[in-house]
């Protein structure tokens, strides 16, 4: 905390009054303070602060009046905390402890008004009543996701899903993206775009995404023996998508060179996939995938064009391969701006020699002009949608016995 300013305080002098608005919260030093709210007829003293404590953080978060007062018992020395201090600390917080903050902060002043049989004070709350219900049953919710998620990591409700990414010139197979599937006992099927987004917030994602590493290795480790029974020389990658969370995770290097090296896969066939925004705001994430590709796994840009892209990132940090995201694709028959940009970023990637994947490919059409402007490979329901193993090894067979 950015400690400020010192104040001293004489027996019995005011600290603030009820009622004043709340601009600095102040943590005791030396001495007593109590804490009291006061009619014309009775005082009632609410607590006893001593050295250490702090008082007058109430109001400084929900922005509301004091609702007591605070005087000195003895002589004092107290630490000025700044409004904006502690303001940004609350504004930083995590939304789940935000919201509890502020539920405490309700329920504190009603037990404090009703101690003191003062009423109708919580006017300028933080989150106004209604809203506070909506976001506690939101909050329950999560909560209750997040319960059921560690539950559905020990009892084998997830399982991975490949789609197959194709040349788009020769429609060969050269790799698979592993993509996550939760069949929860009491939602069903439940979309990635749900619960990653859960996981990744808490540290749930690492173990989820360990899982994903090993399953998603196994598989081609699978798929390679397929392929070794076969005339085709082309190696399979698997694409695996990773979450910033678990790059912070100081094992996540050696749990995934440990299963690479087990299964007997070439770490060039593993390719990471990490969003734009990776790239942006995480100094953490920039310096894994370095490392990852030091150890040498490959590194694929995802969903680009999306984020706040910056094409100075492309030159900066070494990627592998480009993932045009689906919302560009989709429209290249019907908007031709979208075309267009879809053409200079596979000009572009061409040119700097770094592969392009188009996402979301449904149609043959969206094929034959992605082809025509040498995208190098497509990945969409055009395809295939993403299938469990047992299907996607069929898919694979029935590609490679096409091509021979
Ligand atoms: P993503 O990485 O962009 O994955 C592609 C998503 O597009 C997948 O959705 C896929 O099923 C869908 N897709 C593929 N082709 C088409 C198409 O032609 N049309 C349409 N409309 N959609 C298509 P999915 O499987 O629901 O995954 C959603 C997102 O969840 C993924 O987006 C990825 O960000 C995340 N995700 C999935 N699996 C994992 C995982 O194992 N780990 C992590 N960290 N994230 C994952
Ligand atoms: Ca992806
Ligand atoms: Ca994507």
């Amino acid at each position: 905390m950015e400690l400020t300013q010192k104040k001293r305080f004489k027996a019995g002098e005011l600290i603030f009054s009820h009622g004043d608005s709340g601009d600095c919260a102040y943590i005791i030093e030396t001495g007593r303070v109590e804490v009291f709210m006061s009619s014309k007829s009775e005082k009632v003293v609410l607590t006893i602060l001593g050295v250490g404590e702090i008082l007058g953080e109430m109001s400084v978060i929900d922005g509301s009046p004091r609702s007591a007062s605070a005087a000195a018992v003895e002589p004092c020395e107290v630490v000025v905390v700044s409004r904006e201090a502690l303001f940004e600390r609350f504004e930083a917080a995590d939304p789940i402890v935000r919201l509890l903050i502020s539920m405490l902060l309700r329920r504190i002043r009603f037990s404090n008004e009703s101690k003191a049989q003062f009423g109708g004070l919580l006017k300028d709350e933080l989150i106004p009543g209604n809203v506070l219900k909506k976001q506690k049953e939101e909050v329950l919710e999560r909560l209750k996701m997040e319960a059921e998620l560690k539950e559905a990591l020990t009892g084998n409700q997830f399982n991975m899903h490949f789609q197959p990414i194709v040349n788009i010139n020769d429609g060969c197979v050269a790799g698979f993206e592993a993509l996550i599937r939760w069949k929860s006992k009491s939602r069903g099927m439940v979309s990635p775009d749900i619960f990653i987004g859960i996981a990744e917030e808490t540290s749930l994602i690492v173990p989820i995404g360990r899982w994903v590493i090993e399953k998603s290795c196994e598989q081609l480790a699978v798929f390679q023996k397929e392929l070794s029974n076969s005339n085709v020389t082309d190696e399979l990658f698997m694409s695996i998508n990773v979450s910033s969370r678990q790059f912070r995770d100081t094992d996540f290097f050696t749990h995934l060179t440990g299963v690479v090296k087990k299964l007997n896969i070439k770490p060039s066939l593993i390719k990471l996939e990490v969003t734009e925004r990776i790239l942006m705001e995480d100094a953490v994430s920039l310096h894994a995938i370095k490392k990852a590709r030091e150890l040498g796994f490959h590194i694929a840009l995802d969903d680009f064009g999306t984020g706040h892209s910056s094409l100075g990132y492309l030159i900066q940090f070494e990627v592998d391969s480009i993932k045009i995201d689906r919302s560009f694709v989709r429209k290249i028959q019907t908007d031709q701006k979208a075309f267009i940009i879809t053409r200079a970023i596979v000009s572009m990637s061409n040119d700097l020699n770094i592969p392009v994947i188009a996402e979301g490919i449904e149609t043959s059409e969206d094929h034959d002009l992605l082809n025509t402007i040498s995208c190098k490979y497509g990945q969409g329901y055009l395809y295939s949608k993403p299938m469990p193993s047992d299907v996607a090894l069929n898919y694979l067979i029935k590609n490679l016995t096409e091509i021979l």
